[in-house]
């Protein structure tokens, strides 16, 4: 049964690695035949049958799940935004379903769609709205005005403009698509502030909704007792789930220790609550002779703790890695109440059917992985190391191997997800898992039910404390590296599950082996004369990676997205991580536009930079001036604009607000053969300019289209000097400036067109010739764009 379970997993695995979804007529003969074979071998054929029936069997259980998750992603992908109705204003009705998330200029919630009521619209049932708030809704102090406050379970009536969803897609870069695939978000939108908006009834009855009502109240309630503590965000977090309100320099402690885990309600987390509430009630009930006639301690024990944990789930707002949790630990309370002695791997396995059956999108969350495998190590280590030692001595010591086993296990994952580990993470974690699950976070959840204010102080206290000592810890260096390829993460999950072995099996340092290549792996990149390029899918502004063979250049850091993420954070460190760019050689920044300058800041803070060129004045380095050029691996930059002449009539002119377009460094990247122009936001005078001046330099093989693909740039003769074959435009999906403009599209009628808002992160290989591909088309899943 396990091997079948198994199989049934690789096929839930197959389906989800799949570029388009296999159609119907596919599926339903392939079920058919499936269920038949299982049926028949369930049926007892089997005990007399070889190894091919055996391999027939477990054969039709991965047709299962790959039939299963099929048939769940084709029913989800079916409710759907239709094209035509992107971006165009829709008045419907319908509840909000979630704790609305605060952000500085407004607020996001998941919205239950009831009516629409623009004639011929049709809105997927579920969708994510976001409500920027203007100066009319908010009072003198800051919060939102009471009539436009929104809460959970209210029914409205709005006017939104809907877009399909869709996230950035780079190398390494976060599956936004698939985040909102699992969560059943098909479609997420802004509402229109003037248009209509209206409350219709204060309250819905449903047990969903008055879940999330009783969610806010308790968030509330924390704001107004501690508002301005600097921890708050984290006592929120673990006593509701919603992180939005921890500040991005206490993630980077935490990740910096490796204890971000503990701040989001999952895994691990669940579990140790539910296992306090069961100790707590085995040692009561053991006082009281009468209660353990009437059940024994560890049945009442096993319920109790599953009671917390269904109860912390459902305050934690049952997400999806919550509910993962909860179906493990049902598994192993069913097994331990029914005291039949069914075996961790086995419990484990029934657990993982339990969740692939209810949420066959759940492999594509890293969380999965991550929760699965940290239970796996505990189970493993926990079942090959039974021993009859009792005592604070042993179990301290049983503490310090958990904790070991659980850092040393989860080093392939986090290499393959993060391309990083923290070194003193068995530290920080050893003495931050218990502090947060037994005092912390029981705190705050007596808190959340007996608003005792004392108490609340209190634990801020406590966890100010902790957060004192993680401080200190952060200091202390991270294991960073290049993203390992599939096989050598898998490959060191096996070398793990060998070190951690039990005492006594022969040479268990040998392990070590297989682990190494995932440490010290190290992505093949350019050879001399070659330029490799990314222009990175950062949504509307731009983002180019250089990379020769010993040197690499960042052209334009991203935009800025909110005073709490940026394309320097979000995109361009995670790619330059997972490539193993350890130090950029050059940045050069083209104008102070926070669609181009929004990420300076992250990229300073995450590698070192040799040099900067830019036409900021107010950015350290140097700046740009055209006549500037250097030499790498065989591989020449030009800087083709602007003039020094330019800095000075910028000063005159100032403050007309295309004046900072107009001083983009124009950058010219230049192989044996092969060349790319790199232009910021220039406008048709700049590219005259730039002709008259430099007529030989201009020409190009590759181009990234001028100002996103504006009207007032890229003129005719512009397009004729340059005479470039391949055009990539940088531009955010749907943006609201409709870049690129359809008009410039067809000016470029000569060449190839990529767009990062199609075809995600463009990379570019300049050599011989020059070869062009999209991440989109590589990397193509089924979810991509619908
Ligand atoms: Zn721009």
């Amino acid at each position: 049964m396990r091997l079948a379970i198994l199989s049934f997993a690789c096929g839930v695995l197959l389906l989800q690695s799949q570029a388009e979804l296999p159609e119907p007529w596919f599926l339903g003969p392939l079920s058919l035949v499936a269920m038949a074979v299982v049926g028949w071998n369930l049926a007892g054929v089997r005990a007399r049958a070889g190894w091919r029936v055996q391999a027939g069997f477990l054969l039709a259980c991965a047709a299962l799940g790959f039939v299963w998750a099929g048939a769940m992603a084709r029913w989800r992908l079916a409710d759907q935004l239709p094209q035509e109705w992107e971006t165009r204003p829709i008045e419907l009705s319908g509840v909000v379903a979630s704790l609305p998330q605060r952000f500085e200029r407004g607020e996001r919630f998941e919205f239950d769609v009831e009516n629409v009521h623009t004639a011929g619209a049709t809105v997927p049932s579920h969708v994510m709205l976001s409500w920027y708030r203007s100066w009319d809704d908010v009072d003198d102090i800051g919060d939102v005005d009471e009539a436009r406050n929104v809460r959970p379970g209210e029914r409205w009536r709005f006017t939104v403009k809907l877009k399909r969803p869709h996230g950035n897609a780079n190398p390494h870069g976060f599956d936004y698509e698939a985040w909102l695939l699992e969560r059943n978000i098909r479609a997420t939108g802004t509402i229109s502030p003037k248009a209509g908006v209206k409350r219709v009834d204060e309250f819905v009855a449903s047990p969903g909704y008055a879940l999330q009502r009783v969610r806010a109240r308790i968030r509330d309630r924390f704001m107004t007792v501690l508002p301005e503590a600097p921890y708050l965000g984290v006592l929120v977090a673990l006593a509701v789930g919603d992180q939005r309100a921890i500040p991005r320099g206490q993630w980077e402690v935490f990740n910096r220790t490796g204890v971000t885990h503990l701040v989001s309600i999952s895994g691990l987390h669940v579990t140790m609550i539910a296992a306090l509430a069961a100790a707590l009630v085995s040692f009561l009930w053991r006082r009281s002779e009468r209660l353990m006639l009437f059940l024994p301690a560890q049945k009442a024990a096993v319920l109790a703790g599953w009671v917390v944990a269904f109860a912390y789930a459902l305050l934690a707002g049952f997400e999806i890695p919550t509910q993962r949790t909860l179906y493990m630990l049902s598994v192993v309370a069913l097994a331990l109440w029914s005291g039949r002695n069914v075996g961790a791997s086995r419990t484990l396995l029934w657990a993982l059917l339990v969740v692939l059956l209810v949420d066959p999108f759940s492999v594509l969350a890293t969380g999965f992985w991550l929760s699965f495998g940290a239970v796996s190590v505990l189970f493993f280590v926990g079942t090959s190391r039974v021993g009859a030692v009792r005592g604070w001595r042993a179990t301290l010591a049983r503490w310090g191997v958990a904790q070991w086993a659980v850092t040393i296990g989860s080093v392939p994952l986090l290499l393959l997800f993060f391309q990083q580990f923290s070194l003193v993470s068995p530290l920080a974690n050893a003495l931050a898992i218990p502090f947060v699950s037994f005092l912390v976070t029981p705190l705050a959840l007596i808190f959340a039910a007996v608003p005792w204010p004392p108490l609340l102080q209190l634990d801020h206290w406590l966890l100010a404390q902790l957060m004192k000592l993680l401080e200190w810890l952060s200091a202390y260096p991270v294991w960073q590296q290049q993203a390992p390829p599939l096989w050598a993460s898998l490959l060191a999950v096996f070398g793990v599950v060998w070190v951690l072995l039990p005492r006594g099996f022969p040479s268990r340092c040998i392990g070590m082996i297989p682990v190494l290549p995932a440490l010290f792996w190290v992505t093949p990149g350019p050879p001399a004369g070659e330029a490799w390029i990314d222009v990175l899918d950062v949504g509307q502004g731009s983002a180019v990676v250089v990379r020769t063979a010993e040197h690499t250049l960042l052209y334009d850091a991203g935009p800025f997205y909110s005073s709490q993420s940026d394309a320097g954070q979000r995109v361009v460190v995670p790619y330059l991580r997972a490539t193993g760019v350890g130090e950029l050689d050059a940045m050069v920044i083209s104008h102070r536009d926070k669609d181009h300058s929004g990420g300076i800041a992250a990229v300073q803070a995450a590698v070192p930079i040799m040099r900067t060129l830019s036409s900021l004045p107010e950015l350290p380095g140097e700046r740009c001036v055209a006549g500037q050029s250097w030499e790498w691996d065989g591989v020449r930059f030009d800087v083709l604009h602007p003039e020094s002449a330019d800095y000075g009539a910028e000063e005159a002119t100032k403050p007309a607000r295309t004046t900072t377009n107009r001083m983009s460094c124009v950058l010219k990247v230049s192989a044996e053969r092969q060349s790319l122009l790199l232009t910021g936001d220039i406008e048709a005078r700049e590219e005259k300019a730039i002709i008259e001046r430099s007529p030989s330099l201009v020409r190009s093989d590759v181009l990234l289209v001028p100002h996103h693909g504006a009207r007032a740039s890229s003129s005719p003769e512009f397009i004729e000097a340059v005479g470039a074959r391949e055009i990539v435009f940088s531009a955010g999906y749907r943006n609201a400036f409709n870049h690129p403009r359809p008009e410039v599209l067809a000016r470029y009628s000569a060449g190839r067109h990529w767009r990062t808002d199609r075809d995600g992160a463009i990379r570019i290989v300049l050599a011989g010739t020059s070869d062009v591909s999209a991440w989109r088309t590589e990397h193509q899943r089924y979810w991509y764009s619908r």
